[in-house]
């Protein structure tokens, strides 16, 4: 097997139609990027096996789904107004500007200016009047509306401690320097879970926590041996946390953050909630004079305000979805001194889940057939099914493989006479003849899909 590089990743992603450079057209917009039709399927597919492990196989998370403009006094009372900066270097000599712990290797230290502290959030103007009053934040997070939110979302569906509330969508962040493809980008998707938990069983709730992601992402096909758990030493912490773990993954350019897990103390509740001076607040926070809601829960037993502390795991998609993909591509020899590219993922992320062939093409009654098995599979199937009607069947297959179709299944002259079709597996090549009657067992025993 051979090594590949990001330009193979990119070269696949484009080829195939996972992703595209954003405004492409018209030249491009630096660090976006748009996801074409398997794209689209594969981040579904990856986002809803989170939303599966965290809403539908647990009992005490709760999902929301928040605006993304965001009222300013959310992120003033957030730290994100004065603290979400980056330090901006120029370089003098090349005239670019750098994340000051970004510069490349060819600038000279001497041509670089001082560091000045650059805001990573985006405004824009809400109503029709542009004045300093009118704007909102797109924002920068998920995580802040669940805050927010955290006083609806129990009286609405009651929790005893522990809870989480969970949110995934787009975040946006004006990174001085995005690259690595979709690693670093300027609109992206996050997986938030905000935890709360009595304080004093945060640390065990922060391990816990570590573990099952860790577990996650092994069960979306990432080896354990490319992560690394990054424990944050305390200079580097953020300021909201007493302790961080990131999980390091290794990306084709390096060792970097896949997903951070921290423990953010009673920070957030203690910033938005009103009453501050009644609540028992750890944290360092600023006084809220302007919130309306008291954003802590009473111990039933005490009768006392606790402010819950939270333990947050925080996930990119796109870090995600390049993680899965790096994991998946695979180039492998043959006999003949030929060679296929393969993705290997688990059959719940392809983005295709089954390619029905119909062997001739302008053989009208296996054509029928094919749409008809197409159709009885879709009716059953989670996730998309495809009339595979193009080329021959070798390139087909190529195809497949290259775009990770677990299983493809060809129908023939021999199907019209006694109602059997060939299926081939993607890993193995193998091809069985099987009873168009026993395909959907075959398929749920085989990929469970
Ligand atoms: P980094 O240090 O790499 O800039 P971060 O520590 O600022 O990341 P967090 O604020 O912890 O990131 O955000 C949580 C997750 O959101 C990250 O682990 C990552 O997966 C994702 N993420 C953050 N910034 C970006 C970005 N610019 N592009 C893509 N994903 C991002």
């Amino acid at each position: 097997m051979k090594n590949h590089t990001m330009e193979d990743l990119v070269s696949l992603c484009k080829r195939r139609g996972f992703i595209f450079q954003s405004n492409e057209i018209y030249g491009g917009l630096q660090g976006l990027y748009d996801y074409g039709p398997l794209g689209v399927e594969l981040k579904n597919n990856l986002k809803k096996s989170w939303w599966k492990s965290m809403i539908y196989e647990r009992d005490d998370i709760e999902g929301i789904d928040s605006s993304i403009l965001t009222n300013p006094l959310v992120l003033k009372y957030s730290g994100h107004e004065d603290t979400f900066t980056d330090p901006l270097v120029d370089c003098k000599s090349c005239g670019e500007r750098f994340r000051a712990d970004q510069v490349p290797d060819y600038c000279k230290k001497e041509d670089l200016t001082e560091p000045r502290q650059f805001n990573l959030m985006f405004k824009t103007n809400v109503g029709p009047v542009e004045d300093n009053n009118s704007f909102a934040y797109l924002r920068p997070e998920t995580a802040q509306n669940i805050f927010t939110n955290f006083k609806n979302v129990l009286d609405s569906a009651p929790h005893p401690l522990p809870f989480g509330i969970a949110q995934m969508g787009k975040a946006f962040r004006n990174e001085i320097t995005p690259r690595n493809f979709i690693f670093r980008v300027r609109e992206f998707e996050q997986m938030e879970l905000e935890f709360f938990v009595k304080p004093g069983e945060d640390e065990e709730w922060h391990k816990k926590w570590t573990d099952l992601r860790l577990q996650w992402w092994e069960d979306q096909g990432v080896m354990r041996d490319n992560i690394e758990l990054y424990h944050v030493p305390s200079d580097e912490l953020a300021h909201y946390s007493k302790a961080t773990v990131d999980i390091m993954y290794k990306y084709p350019h390096g060792l970097e953050e896949l997903e951070g897990i921290a423990n953010r103390t009673d920070f957030d509740l203690g910033s938005h909630t009103k009453g501050q001076k009644e609540l028992n607040i750890s944290a360092k926070v600023a006084e809220n004079t302007q919130s309306n809601a008291k954003l802590a829960v009473q111990d039933l037993e005490t009768k006392e305000w606790v402010v819950p502390y939270v333990i947050e795991p925080s996930a990119g998609v796109d870090r995600g979805f390049l993680a899965i993909l790096n994991e998946a591509y695979k180039v492998e020899s043959l006999k003949d001194d030929k060679e296929r590219t393969v993705l290997a993922l688990k059959p719940h992320l392809a983005p295709i889940k089954v390619a029905v062939i119909p062997l001739k093409r302008n053989e009208k009654s296996i054509v029928q057939q094919s749409i008809d098995l197409k159709n009885k599979l879709q009716r059953l199937i989670e996730g998309r099914v495809l009339l595979e009607n193009t080329g021959n069947i070798g390139k087909n297959y190529r195809k497949h493989d290259e775009i990770g179709t677990p299983a493809c299944i060809t129908v023939d002259f021999q199907t019209l006479d006694d109602n059997t079709v060939t299926i081939r597996d993607r890993d193995t090549m193998e091809q069985k003849r099987i009873n168009l009657d026993e395909v959907i067992s075959f398929l749920r025993d085989n990929y469970s899909i």
